[in-house]
C-alpha cells in the first residue's frame, strides 16, 4: 500500500463526484488547504467517464478524471454521498483495504448502521446526514429544549427538500427525533407519527409527528415545533446552499485522518 508522502494532506476519493452533493464535494476540496482530491468516481459506464471531476463541477481541471474503479493506493478517506446500496458496497472495499470514510448517505437502514457500527471495530468512519454545521447545534438546542419542556408540549418536526430527494422524511429529520426522543426517554420508534390523514383522532402527546414536502429546488429545511397552551417555540434551520454541507465533509475527512478505528458523528468532529 502507497504510503500518504503529501504530509498533513489527506488524500480524498470522491464516489458519487458527478452527483447534486458530489460537485459540491469536488469544489470544496479544492477550496480547502487540509485536503487533496485524488480520486473522483462515477457509476460504472456513465456518461462522464473519463471527464476532469473539476470541470463537472465547473471548476478549473483538477487532473483527476472520474473513473468507476477505487483505487486503495490513490487515497486516505473516501467521501461517500451516494445511494445506501453504494455505501454499503464501498464500506466493503474500506473495510477490506483499511481505508477511512465519511458518509453522508442518507436512507440508509437498520442492517447497514449495524454494519457501521461493526466495522468502526477496524476502520475509523464519520457517519452523519447532516455535516452543516448549523444543523448540528441545532441539535444541541433541540436537546436542550427537551430536556428543559419535557412532556409539557408538542413535538411537531417538519422538513422540506427539492423535487430529487428519493428519502423521507428527511436523515437529519430523523436524528433530530433521535435526539430529542432520547431526551425524553422516548423509543423513537414506538413514538413516531408518519403524516396523517383521515379520523386521527385527538393528537397523543407522547408522539413526535413528521411532516414532509417535496418541491423544487429546496436544498433543505428543518423546524421543529414545542408546542404548548399558550405558546410555542420553533428551532428552524435552512440550507441556502450544499457548499455547508461540503464544508463540513472536508473537515470532517481531515479529522478523520487521525482516528485510526471509531464510528463518530458530526458531534464528534465539530468537537459539541
Ligand atoms: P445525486 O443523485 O445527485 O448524486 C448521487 C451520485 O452518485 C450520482 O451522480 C450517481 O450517478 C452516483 N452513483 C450512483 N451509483 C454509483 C456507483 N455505483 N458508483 C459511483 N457513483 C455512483 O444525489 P445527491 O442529492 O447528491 O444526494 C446523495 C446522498 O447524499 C443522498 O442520500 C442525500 O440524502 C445525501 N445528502 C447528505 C447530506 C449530508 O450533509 N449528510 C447533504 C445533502 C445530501
Amino acid at each position: 500500500m502507497t504510503d500518504n508522502l503529501t504530509g498533513d494532506l489527506t488524500r480524498i476519493a470522491i464516489v458519487g463526484a458527478a452527483g447534486r452533493m458530489g460537485r459540491h464535494l469536488v469544489m470544496a476540496c479544492s477550496e480547502s488547504e487540509n485536503v487533496q482530491l485524488t480520486q473522483a468516481l462515477e457509476k460504472p459506464e456513465g456518461p462522464l467517464m473519463g471527464s476532469d471531476a473539476g470541470i463537472i463541477a465547473g471548476i478549473e481541471a483538477q487532473d483527476v478524471l472520474i473513473s468507476e474503479t477505487l483505487d486503495a493506493d490513490q487515497f486516505d478517506v473516501l467521501i461517500d454521498f451516494t445511494h445506501p446500496s453504494v455505501t454499503a458496497l464501498n464500506l466493503d472495499f474500506c473495510l477490506k483495504h483499511g481505508k477511512k470514510m465519511v458518509i453522508g448517505t442518507t436512507g440508509c437502514d437498520e442492517a447497514l448502521v449495524k454494519k457501521l457500527e461493526a466495522a468502526g471495530e477496524s476502520i475509523a468512519i464519520m457517519y452523519a446526514p447532516n455535516m452543516s454545521v448549523g444543523v448540528n447545534l441545532c441539535l444541541k438546542l433541540l436537546q436542550t429544549a427537551a430536556t428543559v419542556l419535557g412532556d409539557t408540549v408538542d413535538i411537531e418536526i417538519i422538513e422540506a427538500h427539492h423535487r430529487h430527494k428519493v428519502d423521507a422524511p428527511s436523515g437529519t429529520a430523523l436524528k433530530m427525533g433521535e435526539v430529542i426522543a432520547g431526551a425524553l426517554g422516548r423509543d423513537l420508534k414506538e413514538c413516531a407519527v408518519y403524516g396523517r390523514e383521515g379520523q386521527t383522532g385527538a393528537r397523543d402527546r407522547q408522539t413526535i409527528g413528521f411532516e414532509t414536502i417535496r418541491a423544487g429546488d429546496i436544498v433543505g429545511e428543518h423546524t421543529v415545533l414545542f408546542a404548548a397552551e399558550g405558546e410555542r417555540i420553533e428551532i428552524t434551520h435552512k440550507a441556502s446552499s450544499r457548499k455547508t454541507f461540503a464544508t463540513g465533509a472536508m473537515r470532517a475527512a481531515h479529522w478523520i485522518q487521525k482516528k485510526s478505528t471509531g464510528l463518530y458523528g458530526m458531534d464528534d468532529v465539530l468537537g459539541l
